[in-house]
């Protein structure tokens, strides 16, 4: 009967507790700009350091950011860089606009 209370006991616990993560993430949350999943998706995801940031999400805040080249990215394909280009191009034009 022990275990009984044991497993009621951790699994309300875990409930409670599953119930406070979710809350504190949802009071805390940080809307994030969607423009660094943008140029992450157009990076090649292989968060592998060459650029000289830890990945590929620190690499592009720093691109938007125009800190940094994105022929800095060692791994990038030529077409893809291309693209990447053709996207900061328009994106720091649209923000001088605005
Ligand atoms: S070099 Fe390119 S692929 Fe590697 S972490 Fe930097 S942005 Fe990502």
């Amino acid at each position: 009967m022990e275990i009984v209370y044991a497993a009621m006991v951790l699994g309300g616990l875990g409930f409670v507790l599953g119930f406070l993560i979710n809350l504190v993430g949802k009071y805390f949350h940080v809307e994030e700009d969607p423009h660094i999943n943008e140029v992450v998706e157009l990076l090649p995801r292989v968060n592998c350091g060459a650029c000289g940031y830890p990945g590929c999400k620190e690499m592009a805040i720093a691109l938007l950011e125009n800190k940094v080249k994105p022929a800095q990215c060692k791994p990038i394909k030529k077409e893809a860089l291309g693209v990447l280009e053709a996207y900061l191009k328009d994106y720091f034009s649209n923000k001088n606009q605005a």
